[in-house]
């Protein structure tokens, strides 16, 4: 999947643009294609199974949801084209260059196995896609096949992530954390940094699908991971996360405590200092500012997700459908859906919706949804 721009946020300091309204139009749209996948990984929200599921959007209902994204105005919704392996699809082509031809930007995100090849590559090139992330759960080979449950896969995703640099893509890696890695996350660093990938998007797993398999970290370790992400994105790579909105908030005070020592500053634990300092050991000192989107999206404000099925949900791990793009336009079910207005407007009864951070972060919608029911509850992960 791609990504949030950059973009600054005077509301905290920093020059330039207005604040991003989400209200009209969605910033990002996932559709995750089909549930087929080769792979069968521990952790997966989708669920995905070796071939397609029954009612899948058909090519006339891709190139439909397509018309709806370039009939917005500028800039259009970013298409991220997801699964299970959405190059399992066989009608990617048409969609990538039917895509192309109306203007709509387009990002992958496959999985690797034998589909992820150089004529696939050159095909998705010539449709105008660009971007493309790739999962990587491990600094070693024991971590991330342990999750991917496929031997030499580790090598295999290293390999791919050449073969698409070497295509002219810019590649993303996308990490789940858990348990079993949150020790590797600096040399998970290290390693993409070296590979030339210059984003990196940390999900926070939400135990959701096959994640209820896998274990979240500790409680008391969210913040001190936002925070080793923040020495992360000063190493000229780019870090996004997904499912822990209040990284913006770890951002936020760190800008207003530079030169200080965060561990002290702000009590952070063991966890931190050990992968702050692994990173140095590593990379060396920190070389850039923090790269760090600071457009203050969150699940169902400038993200919407589409189902295999048409079902769309505020994002792909908050199950709670919003209706269907069989029976509505995405569009409208994004601008009218009063769960939607109630997450943009940071309507939330509890301690999300009194923070100062309320706007800016507003927790992650879906730990909430997974943890209480409540899709605007309190996010647990948040010590706040
Ligand atoms: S309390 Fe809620 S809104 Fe505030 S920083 Fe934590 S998750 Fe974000």
């Amino acid at each position: 999947m791609t990504g949030e721009p950059t973009v600054d946020h005077p509301a905290h300091g920093h020059s330039g643009r207005r604040p991003i309204n989400f209200d009209r139009k969605p910033r990002l749209v996932f559709w995750e294609m089909t549930k087929a996948c080769p792979l069968a990984c521990v952790h997966c929200r989708a669920t995905a199974q070796p071939s397609p599921a029954p009612g899948e959007l058909t090519t006339e209902e891709g190139m439909a949801l397509i018309d709806e994204l370039a009939a917005t105005d500028r800039p259009t919704p970013v298409l991220i084209l997801t699964g299970g392996d959405c190059l399992q699809r066989s009608d990617l082509g048409p969609l990538t260059s039917y895509a192309n031809r109306l203007g709509v930007p387009v990002a992958i995100s496959p999985s690797v196995s034998d589909s992820l090849n150089e004529a696939t590559l050159r095909m998705l090139r010539d449709n105008g896609v660009r971007t493309a992330s790739l999962s990587l759960d491990g600094a070693v080979a024991g971590t991330h096949e342990h999750v991917r449950q496929i031997p030499g896969h580790f090598e295999d995703t290293l390999r791919a992530i050449d073969l698409l640099q070497a295509n002219g893509f810019s590649v993303q890696i996308n990490t789940a954390v858990m348990a079993q890695n949150v020790h590797e996350l600096a040399d998970i660093a290290a390693l993409i940094f070296r590979h030339g990938v210059r984003t990196w998007e940390v999900f926070f797993l939400i135990n959701v699908g096959r994640g209820q398999r896998v274990s979240e970290i500790a409680a008391g370790d969210y913040e001190d991971v936002c925070h080793f992400l923040v020495d992360a994105a000063q190493y000229g790579m780019t870090v996004r996360t997904v499912e822990a909105p209040f990284f913006r908030r770890a951002r936020d005070l760190r800008d207003g405590a530079e030169g200080n020592d965060p561990a002290a500053e702000f009590g952070l634990g063991t966890l931190y200092r050990q992968l702050r300092d692994r990173l140095r050991g590593e990379l060396g000192e920190a070389t850039s500012r923090v790269l760090a989107p600071t457009i203050a999206t969150r699940d169902g404000k400038g993200i919407i997700f589409v189902a295999h099925d048409g079902e769309v949900y505020p994002a792909g791990f908050l199950p709670l459908s919003l209706g269907s793009v069989r029976d509505r336009g995405l569009l409208d079910i994004y601008t009218e859906h009063p769960l939607l207005q109630a997450i943009r407007a940071a309507e939330f009864p509890g301690r999300c919706g009194s923070c100062e951070y309320s706007d800016r972060c507003g927790g992650s919608r879906a730990r909430a949804y997974a943890a209480t029911g409540d899709a605007l509850a309190d996010d647990p992960a948040c010590p706040y």
